[in-house]
């Protein structure tokens, strides 16, 4: 009821990604193989059909996943809508979905500005992100939403301030999604990250904000 908005829905957590957060909560996911095969999901959502409408797919990070466009194109077939959940490293996929009408709405994750990009995901592809974005706010079929989480140890206030700025020059007027990252003890993660003190001022980032903000609490 949460993941899809409008939608009721389930989400297909892809294995594996081709980034490195070091507050990412799926250590599992990300440098697993993945448990349940393609077939075993399509048979779940075929016994779902008129109970869901919806399916997310998430990861990890789908568009990393070979399989991808055939399991969207399957279950296009069976009547979901599909939401893709992506950090945006692969353009060429997303492209490939928006053109044969496999997605219904986006959710793209802004990991970091340039400068931090590296630090805060492990590649030097804040390039490909940037088409990825491009490609976004140059197309109106689908809705997306632009996010970020954020850790007071990777992130400032000001590199907030920088995202929102590049959304709205690239003509982004949605909402912008900032997501505390949570990190402890009881909470593994892939990076040694302490945990969070910080709390962030949402006021004072809205008044220099282009876009709207609003805070996802996890
Ligand atoms: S948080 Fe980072 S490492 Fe974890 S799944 Fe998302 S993109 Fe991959």
């Amino acid at each position: 009821m949460l993941d899809f908005p409008g939608r009721t829905a389930c989400i297909v957590w892809l294995a594996g990604c081709n980034m490195r957060c070091g507050y990412c909560h799926n250590p599992q996911i990300v440098l697993g193989k993945g448990t349940i095969p393609t077939n075993a999901v399509l048979a779940f959502l075929q016994r779902r059909r008129g109970l869901l409408d919806g399916v997310v797919l998430s990861g990890g990070e789908a568009t990393a996943w070979p399989g991808l466009i055939g399991l969207a194109t399957q279950v296009k077939a069976l009547g979901f809508a599909i939401k893709l959940d992506t950090n945006g490293l692969r353009p060429d996929v997303v492209e490939q979905l928006l053109a044969r009408g496999l997605v219904d709405y986006i959710a793209l994750d802004y990991k970091a500005p340039p400068h931090r990009f590296a630090a805060v995901t492990g590649t030097k592809a804040y390039r490909r992100f940037s088409r990825t974005l491009d490609l976004l706010c140059a197309q109106n079929a689908v809705p997306f939403e632009a996010r970020t989480t954020i850790h007071d140890a990777l992130m400032d206030e000001a590199d907030i301030v920088t995202i929102a700025s590049d959304l709205h020059n690239r003509g982004y007027r949605g909402d912008y999604t900032l997501q505390p990252a949570i990190t402890g003890r009881d909470r593994p993660t892939l990076g040694a990250l302490p945990p969070q003190t910080k709390e962030w001022d949402l006021a004072g980032l809205q008044a220099q904000s282009p876009v709207r903000l609003q805070i996802r609490q996890p």
